[in-house]
């Protein structure tokens, strides 16, 4: 379990830095490896050029790892997802250039856009802004949670967990590609959210006939 755990880290862990979610040292990322531990990325590293050595195993209960490597800065954000959520078993922390422009910018993506972000992402919210490697990140989303997947930090970055570390990333990927389709048809003109009457109505579909059952936040 524990083998294959770090591969996978280090598969996705490449696959941010190489679309760009994440530059330098940034980003985190983390995934259970039993019911008591996990394992997230060491600070100050490159993502793109992870090695098992980089990975530092953390106690749920004790919140602290055991070896002298310092785990990433952000592992009060992760802890607090997998405290309140015993089903997630993957966390990923990134900086999408795309998205973070939008909460730059004022530009919310609480609204529908397209048919994807209304399956896949529904209501994202913009957790407010908290000084990042502080206490104030953790509880800056705390109140989104239970509520979604998907949540957007203010002037930050993202923050996207799932079952398995791909379906956290996939989650990413289309959060930041929903928020370059809203950037550059900003710089067309007026954006036209999809008409809240068809989002809701295929909002209404996401279970029984796309089979997506992770909670995402519906549209009012
Ligand atoms: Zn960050």
């Amino acid at each position: 379990m524990i083998q294959s755990a770090k591969k996978e880290l280090l598969r996705i862990g490449t696959l941010l830095y190489q679309r760009q979610y994440i530059v330098a040292s940034e980003g985190n990322l983390s995934c259970r490896i039993d019911s008591k531990n996990i394992l997230i990325t060491r600070s100050g590293v490159c993502k793109g050029e992870l090695t098992p050595d980089d990975l530092i195993k953390i106690s749920l209960e004790k919140r602290a790892s055991t070896g002298k490597q310092r785990p990433s800065t952000e592992m009060r954000m992760h802890l607090e997802v997998y405290r309140q959520r015993p089903e997630v078993n993957a966390v990923i922390h990134a900086h999408p250039p795309y998205a973070i422009s939008l909460s730059l910018a004022g530009i919310s993506l609480e609204k529908p856009y397209t048919p994807e972000s209304v399956l896949l992402l529904g209501a994202v919210p913009t957790a407010a802004y908290g000084r990042p490697s502080t206490s104030q990140v953790a509880e800056s989303i705390q109140e989104y949670l239970k509520r979604t997947d998907i949540i957007l930090l203010e002037r930050h970055g993202s923050l996207t967990v799932g079952k398995t570390l791909p379906e956290a990333f996939n989650k990413l990927e289309v959060l930041e590609n929903t928020a370059k389709i809203v950037w550059l048809a900003r710089q067309s003109g007026i954006i036209k959210p999809l008409p809240l009457k068809e989002a809701k109505e295929l909002f209404a579909l996401r279970r029984e006939v796309y089979g997506l059952e992770y909670p995402v936040i519906p549209f009012d």
